[in-house]
């Protein structure tokens, strides 16, 4: 499978949150998380199930997964504390990207 579903998807979701031109997409590699931006907001989106502009379905979020995969293999020293401090530990590059769940099967 590839990165995108369609080539519209690969231009708004590849494009720089700063560009003139607008971003209203955006692809979370780590956590596998398409969202959409709120009007009048490019920093922050929402999630959605399926593509607007090709209407594939997209595949599942695993926001829950990485926090529980971490914590799981790695200790709760790699993520943020109930306080929403930094963690205590860096976390190893495969948690951001798609490398962890790529080699777990997901
Ligand atoms: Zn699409």
């Amino acid at each position: 499978m590839t990165k995108y579903c369609c080539e519209d998807m690969e231009l708004y979701a590849e494009r720089d949150v700063d560009d003139d031109r607008g971003k209203y997409v955006d692809y979370d590699l780590a956590e596998r998380f398409f969202s959409i931006y709120a009007a009048g907001s490019n920093r922050y989106g929402i999630h959605i199930p399926y593509c607007p502009f090709c209407g594939s379905k997209l595949p599942e979020l695993l926001v829950d997964e990485r926090w529980d995969t971490i914590l799981t293999e790695l200790g709760p020293d790699y993520l943020p504390d109930d306080d929403n401090n930094p963690p205590k530990k860096e976390l190893p590059e495969e948690f951001k990207t798609d490398e962890w769940w790529k080699k777990r099967g997901l």
